[in-house]
């Protein structure tokens, strides 16, 4: 198989595929000579294959980065990283039509929001390589016979494990940081979403990494994504996805070389309506909260906890607002929700939705498929639920949300926080004491108020609880990237 591929887009655009391996500045063939194929989830055809990196690849791809990290990129001044970052952002933003149209065609991400996450992932590459000449140490008072100092080292060679709800998104928020503070990466993208990433890999030749920096490869979870996190010479591991695969990552870490290790894992996130909300604004958010991304989004509001007070009414504007969803062809004009990622992704959404329904939950919108082709499925809302049923204790991953009736703030509280995750909480109300009250006293790692699903790469995101290890983001995610040296120089004639 080459190792590119002509594709026509959706949208007129036509555009050279990668299908390779990015190992050391060029795009190469796995070892094996393994490919798989990545499925358009608006019609369930295969898109294109791309090669596959086993155990081998990426064995490979760490002597690139570690050569790298030893070498040129050791010499390599912090202003220069910082211009290189600052590069590959503009190039993200000169690409923003095609990178975004491959988002949706291969994850199903409507083409508005597609643009809206390689536009986030440019910024966010622009702000770290702005960090890339500030990242400094302490020079520490303990005595007049002293200088202690401290020194901020990168880690070494970075493996970045990112999943496919926001490839283009995942791939900035984990290189950015990494290459700021001085690291080299491999990188694995999600066997359900490789292209994006593949195609952005040319813009890193384009900016001028030196071969080996940056490393990209397409793999399965089970081959390329355990040979990294359980790699001897791989120093740090960042993962986004499932709970489920945090846990074997941070083993596979302790059982090899104790790697250190930063995970944003899954949530199941509580979205609060007091009665003094604007309740317009608060269904905008709430409907945003869920159905944004198609529901595939670790901090999804996917349980709506509404005050009695309004709980009717609100209910009855929420279902009106989610029917207007336009729900479809992720390349139409005024598309809000398209397909899920993958028949698994699909299958296991359906589960749920079958799961709430004979548990006793009311169906008050959607409950079912859309169409008969493509992985869609229509914005499903659940009513008459309780904190026992698994369709308010699991993560969905899907357009599927749960609505619960609260009688005052200790109530709410107390369901709000009965979860073993804590990745993100969102809070609508005008009543500031309220608003201050209620985020101090939630547990999770993130809390909007009077917005919902709202990141920013200038503030840190990340779990409480089973949510996670870690933040990413700001200036805390530099932290996930560097290790501190202690030094400690004694003046004067020997103590002892
Ligand atoms: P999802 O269930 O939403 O697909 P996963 O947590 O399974 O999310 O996947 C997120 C990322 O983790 C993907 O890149 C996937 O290939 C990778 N992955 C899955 N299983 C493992 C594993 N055992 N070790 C390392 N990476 C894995």
């Amino acid at each position: 198989m080459s190792l590119t591929q002509e594709i026509s887009l959706p949208n007129g655009i036509k555009y050279e595929q990668p299908l390779g391996l990015f190992i050391n500045g060029e795009f190469v063939k796995g070892v094996d000579g393994k490919t798989f194929e990545t499925i358009n989830p608006h019609d369930e055809k295969v898109i294109t294959s791309v090669h596959e990196a086993t155990e081998k690849d990426v064995d490979i791809a760490v002597k690139a980065a570690r050569e790298a990290l030893n070498g040129p990129w050791k010499h390599i001044t912090p202003t220069e990283r910082g211009r290189l970052l600052t590069k590959l952002a503009d190039l993200l933003e000169e690409h923003i039509d095609v990178l975004a149209g491959i988002e949706s065609l291969d994850n199903g991400k409507a083409t508005q929001f597609a643009k809206g996450d390689v536009q986030a992932g440019s910024y966010c590459l622009r702000y770290y390589g702005g960090w890339s000449d500030k990242i400094v140490g302490q020079t520490i008072d303990t005595d007049s016979t002293s200088l202690n100092y401290t020194l901020h080292e990168p880690i070494g060679v970075c493996g970045q494990i990112i999943p496919w709800n926001f490839p283009m998104l995942m791939w900035s928020w984990k290189i950015g940081p990494a290459i700021a503070t001085g690291n080299t990466v491999v990188l694995k993208t999600a066997e359900q979403t490789p292209l994006s990433a593949l195609y952005a890999a040319t813009l890193i030749q384009k900016a001028g990494f030196p071969p080996g920096v940056i490393n990209i490869i397409s793999g399965f979870g089970r081959v390329a994504g355990a040979a990294i996190s359980s790699h001897m010479d791989i120093d740090k591991v960042a993962f986004t996805g499932s709970t489920l695969v945090g846990r074997q990552i941070l083993q596979a870490a302790a059982k090899s070389n104790l790697k250190k290790v930063t995970l944003e894992l899954g949530g199941k996130s509580p979205n609060i309506v007091f009665p003094d909300a604007n309740l317009e604004n608060a269904i905008s958010w709430i409907n945003f909260g869920i159905y944004f991304n198609h529901g595939q989004c670790c901090c999804a509001g996917s349980r709506v906890l509404v005050h009695e007070a309004i709980y009717d009414k609100f209910l009855e504007a929420f279902k009106a607002r989610a029917e207007k969803n336009k729900v479809g062809n992720p390349f139409e004009e005024g598309t809000y929700q398209g397909p899920q990622v993958s028949q698994l992704q699909f299958d296991r959404i359906m589960g749920y939705i079958d799961e709430g329904k004979k548990a006793g939950a009311k169906v008050v919108i959607g409950g079912e498929r859309l169409g008969d082709k493509g992985y869609y499925i229509k914005p499903t809302i659940f009513a008459d639920v309780n904190n026992e049923m698994k369709i308010v204790q699991e993560e969905i991953f899907g357009p599927v949300c749960t609505v619960q009736k609260f009688k005052d703030e200790e109530e709410v509280l107390k369901l709000a926080n009965d979860t073993t995750y804590g990745l993100a909480a969102g809070i609508h109300t005008n009543d500031l004491n309220t608003a201050i009250r209620v985020s101090n006293a939630l547990k999770a790692g993130t809390v909007w108020v009077n917005q919902y699903n709202m990141t920013h790469y200038q503030t840190p995101f990340g779990g409480y609880k089973e949510s996670g290890i870690g933040r990413e983001l700001g200036s805390y995610a530099l932290e996930n990237y560097t290790q501190i040296k202690s030094v400690r120089i004694h003046l004067g004639d020997a103590l002892f």
